[in-house]
């Protein structure tokens, strides 16, 4: 026998779960039903200035009302900066990191000059793209620096990493943005040199979800709209770091009346407050089209 399908559904505990939370999990815990898969939970904690256990407490609250149940314990990321570590020292080996000891003021600013010079390119999120020049700093130079303490983020230096890794794909089985399915060209320098651990905590997210997909052996990737660019970073890091590659399927994005995005602090969409109104878990999956 094959071993089962593994799904997960992974919140961040920065503000409490609102119908779009609902509606990944949701379709992560049926599926995984259907199939008669495991459904894991996954508690991705690693921003020390927003993360709270109150929210935690509330997830699984929240959760548990909806009628899902998952495997304990849960992976809380936070518990296992270890792994991620022995990954970046992986990359490390391999030279494909370097430390970039810029203030946010400082990259502001260097931002502004390239603007002033022309367009300067922007990732799929909107945030422009590294414009600094940390990658070209010697080795002693970056070695000085570092031994005077200055906090620094280490990035990955794209370029390379693509002539390395090659051409990679993964298979979606739902879409992109423009509807894109099925075999997709991943285009991982879209992101430019990406962050994989920041200067406030060892690691980021698109470092600890590629390690944690691979050690926790998932099979199905499912998740909003929203992080489908995101996948070539993971895919990216997967290949380089010969970790398995899971199916994804990008689901669409509950949105509010005025077609924006939920956030955390979206209160009339929150399951709290929807749960306070006298709402019931087969409401929330009416509103979300899941029942
Ligand atoms: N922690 C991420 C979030 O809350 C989701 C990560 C993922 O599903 O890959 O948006």
């Amino acid at each position: 026998m094959p071993p089962p399908p593994v799904f997960r559904f992974a919140p961040s505990p920065n503000g409490f779960l609102h119908l779009g939370h609902a509606c990944s999990a949701l379709l992560n815990f049926d599926a995984a039903q259907r199939v008669e898969g495991r459904f894991l939970l996954r508690i991705e904690d690693i921003d020390p200035t927003r993360c709270r256990s109150e929210f935690e407490a509330a997830i699984y609250e929240d959760l548990g009302w909806l009628g899902i149940t998952w495997e304990t314990p849960v992976r809380r990321q936070s518990d296992h900066l270890a792994d991620y570590r022995a990954a970046l020292d992986r990359l490390a080996a391999l030279g494909l990191l370097y430390p970039s000891f810029e203030s946010r003021a400082e990259i502001a600013c260097l931002v502004k000059a390239r603007e002033a010079e022309g367009i300067w390119p922007r990732d799929p999120d909107g945030a422009p793209l590294y414009p600094g020049a940390a990658k070209s700093l010697s080795a002693g130079e970056q070695e000085r620096r570092r031994r005077t303490g200055a906090p620094f983020a280490l990035r990955l230096d794209m370029d390379t990493a693509c002539r390395l890794a090659g051409d990679i794909t993964w298979t979606e089985r739902g879409s992109g943005p423009n509807g894109e399915t099925g075999e997709i060209v991943a285009s991982p320098k879209v992101w430019g040199d990406v962050i994989l651990a920041r200067k406030d905590t060892p690691t980021s997210y698109h470092l600890s979800v590629a390690i944690d997909d691979a050690l926790q052996g998932i099979t199905d990737v499912v998740r909003g709209r929203d992080l489908f660019q995101s996948t070539a970073v993971h895919r990216l890091l997967q290949t380089i770091l010969d970790l398995p590659q899971p199916v994804y399927r990008h689901h669409d994005l509950i949105r509010d009346n005025a077609g924006k995005k939920l956030s955390k602090s979206s209160g009339a969409t929150g399951l709290r407050e929807l749960r306070a109104g006298g709402m019931t878990p087969e409401g929330v999956r009416g509103l979300i089209g899941l029942l």
